[in-house]
C-alpha cells in the first residue's frame, strides 16, 4: 500500500476529499468502502423494467444556495431543470405542500386571499394561546391550528416516529412552514435540479484520475484485509466517514439513528401518481410516503417504459446496529454522546472524521460537500503537503 491518503468511505464526503487531494497535492489517494458500489447514500442505478432512476438509500434531490459548491459540482455533471414539489393524499383528496394558501382553500373549501387565510391560521393556532407547549402535539396545534395539523402533520408523524406526537417532544419542530401565496416549490435554494446522466456518472466522473484506487467490499475494521484501521491509523493520512462510535467499538455506547425501509411496488400503467413523491397523512396508510421514481426525470420519456412503473414506499424506524443508519435522532443524550466521542475522534493520530456518519449529522449533499471541500483546504491539503516537506520531496 503505497497510498498518501486513505479515505474511509466513497460517499460524497470521501469522493470530494480524494478528488481535491489527487488534483490539488498529486497525491495517491485509496478510497475503500464496505459497499459494492461507490457514491454512498447518494447511489442510483438504472432499473431494466421502466427504465427509471432508482435512488437506492432513498430519494435524492440536489438544491443549494452555495456557489461554490454549485461551481464545484457542475464540473462533474450537468442538471435538470427539475424543480421539487410534493403532495400529499388526506381523506380521499390531494393537496400540495408544503402547506400553502392552495392547501387551505382546498382544504377549507373557500376562496381566501392571503390575508384572509392569515387570519384565520392565526386565529386557530390561538386555541393554546399563553401556554408553553412541551410535547409536539400541542406546539404544531400552537403554530398552525388543529384543523391543518391533524389533518397534514399529527399521523404522519406519528408514523415517522412510531410515537404518538403527544409523547414527542415539542423541540422536534421549531417551525412549521405555512405559506399564503399558492408557490409550492419545496426548495428555498437559488439551484436545484437532478444530474443529468444520474448520480452514478457524476459520482464517477469525480474520481476519473489514475491517483486515485477504489477498493469496494471492504471493511476497514476487518483485520483479515490490508486496508484495516489497526494496520494504517498513525501511519498515513486517513479521512474516515464512516459511524464515529463504531471506529471506537462503541466504548461510550451508541449513537441513535432512525432507517427507512422501502417496499416496492410495481404497476402496468406508465404513470401511477402523475408526480414523484406523494406523502399519505392519514393513519390508515402504514407507510410516509411514495417515491415514483420515472417522475423525476421527465426528460427521459425516450429511455422510459411507457407501460410500467415502479414505486417504492417508505416505512420510517428507529434503526439497530445492523440497519443502515438514515436520520440521527439527536436528542439530548445523542447530543452529549456525541461530543464525548468528538473529543476523542479529534485525538486520532491523522485521521479526520467528516461525512453524516462521522460527525453524527443531518447534511444534505451540497452540505456534505462544502464540508469536505473546507476540509481539504484546511486539514487534509494541509497535512499533506507538511508530510511532503518531512520526507524532502
Ligand atoms: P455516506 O453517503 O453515508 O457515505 C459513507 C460511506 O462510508 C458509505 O458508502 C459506507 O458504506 C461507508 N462506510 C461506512 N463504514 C465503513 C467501513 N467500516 N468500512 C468501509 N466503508 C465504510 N441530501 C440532499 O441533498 N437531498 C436529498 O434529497 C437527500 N435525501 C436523503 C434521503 C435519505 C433517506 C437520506 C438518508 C439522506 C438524504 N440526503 C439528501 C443526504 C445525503 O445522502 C448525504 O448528504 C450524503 O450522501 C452524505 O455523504 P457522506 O459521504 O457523508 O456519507
Ligand atoms: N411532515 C408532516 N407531514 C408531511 C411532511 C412532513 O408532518 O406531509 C413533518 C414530519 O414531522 C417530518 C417533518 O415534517 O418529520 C420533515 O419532513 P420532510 O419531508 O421535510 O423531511 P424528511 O422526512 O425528508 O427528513
Amino acid at each position: 500500500m503505497d497510498a498518501d491518503l486513505v479515505i474511509v468511505g466513497a460517499g460524497l464526503f470521501g469522493l470530494t476529499v480524494a478528488q481535491q487531494a489527487a488534483e490539488k497535492a498529486g497525491a495517491k489517494v485509496e478510497i475503500i468502502d464496505v459497499r459494492s458500489h461507490i457514491g454512498g447514500n447518494a447511489y442510483s442505478y438504472t432499473d431494466e423494467d421502466t427504465g427509471a432512476e432508482i435512488h437506492k438509500y432513498g430519494a435524492h434531490l440536489f438544491h443549494t444556495s452555495n456557489p461554490t459548491v454549485w461551481k464545484y459540482v457542475n464540473r462533474f455533471t450537468e442538471f435538470t431543470d427539475y424543480v421539487h414539489r410534493v403532495y400529499t393524499t388526506h381523506d380521499g383528496e390531494v393537496y400540495p405542500l408544503p402547506i400553502n394558501l392552495g392547501t387551505i382553500n382546498q382544504f377549507f373549501h373557500a376562496h381566501y386571499t392571503p390575508a384572509e387565510a392569515k387570519a384565520l391560521i392565526e386565529s386557530q393556532a390561538g386555541e393554546l394561546a399563553g401556554t408553553d407547549p412541551t410535547n409536539l402535539n400541542d406546539k404544531g396545534i400552537s403554530l398552525i391550528g388543529r384543523p391543518l395539523y391533524e389533518a397534514f402533520i399529527k399521523n404522519y408523524t406519528a408514523k415517522q416516529w412510531q410515537t404518538d406526537p403527544s409523547e414527542l417532544p415539542a423541540s422536534i419542530i421549531r417551525r412549521l412552514p405555512v405559506r399564503f401565496t399558492y408557490d409550492n416549490r419545496y426548495f428555498r435554494d437559488t439551484w436545484e435540479g437532478l444530474p443529468k446522466d444520474g448520480y452514478t456518472a457524476w459520482m464517477t466522473r469525480m474520481i476519473a484520475d489514475p491517483r486515485i484506487h477504489v477498493t469496494l467490499n471492504t471493511d476497514f475494521f476487518d483485520e483479515s484485509q490490508p486496508l484495516n484501521r489497526r494496520a494504517l491509523v498513525g501511519r498515513v493520512p486517513i479521512v474516515y466517514t464512516g459511524p464515529v462510535d463504531r471506529y471506537f467499538d462503541y466504548e461510550l455506547g451508541e449513537l441513535k439513528w432512525r432507517t427507512v425501509d422501502f417496499t416496492e411496488v410495481r404497476y402496468d400503467e406508465g404513470d401511477h401518481f402523475g408526480c414523484p413523491v406523494m406523502n399519505f397523512a392519514d393513519a390508515d396508510v402504514p407507510y410516509t410516503r411514495a417515491i415514483e421514481f420515472k417522475n423525476f426525470n421527465p426528460e427521459r420519456r425516450d429511455r422510459q417504459n411507457p407501460d410500467r412503473t415502479v414505486v417504492w414506499q417508505e416505512y420510517s424506524r428507529f434503526a439497530s446496529r445492523d440497519d443502515e443508519p438514515y436520520y440521527p435522532v439527536n436528542t439530548a443524550d445523542d447530543h452529549a454522546l456525541y461530543q464525548r466521542y468528538a473529543a476523542k475522534a479529534k485525538a486520532e493520530p491523522m485521521v479526520l472524521f467528516g461525512g453524516r456518519l462521522g460527525t453524527y449529522a443531518y447534511y444534505d449533499m451540497h452540505n456534505v460537500i462544502g464540508s469536505a471541500l473546507n476540509a481539504y483546504e484546511h486539514q487534509v491539503g494541509p497535512l499533506l503537503r507538511s508530510r511532503r516537506e518531512a520526507a524532502g520531496d
